[in-house]
């Protein structure tokens, strides 16, 4: 079987201000619910004719969370979020071409 694309075992993080994406034993990124809205890339966050940034990071609420989250296809992810946005679909491809830094122990 061979599997090109990426796709996480496990995702956690309803309710919660971080969303845990498991990619593999032991091979995990920790997302705050909050950048995860702020890199939204749907028609209303960034201009489909310029690719220019639409939404301002200031009008994030810091303890915005994620209420739900549903796969699309096997590519990615549509999450809906507690200020009311859910346009937005994260590809696993986006999301591992900026994997948050890790903490070090
Ligand atoms: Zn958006």
């Amino acid at each position: 079987m061979t599997c090109a694309m990426p796709m996480p075992l496990e995702i956690v993080g309803l309710g919660q201000p971080e969303v845990r994406f498991v990619w593999d034993e032991g091979d995990e990124d920790v997302w705050s619910a909050r950048a995860l809205r702020i890199m939204c890339t749907c028609a209303y966050c960034v201009s489909e004719v310029t690719g220019a940034k639409l939404l301002d990071p200031a009008t994030v609420a810091e303890d915005i969370t994620v209420t739900s989250m549903n796969l699309v296809g096997n590519y990615g992810l549509s999450i809906a979020f507690s200020d009311g946005h859910s346009t937005g679909i994260y590809r696993w491809k986006q999301l591992l071409a900026n994997r948050p830094a890790k903490a070090t122990a």
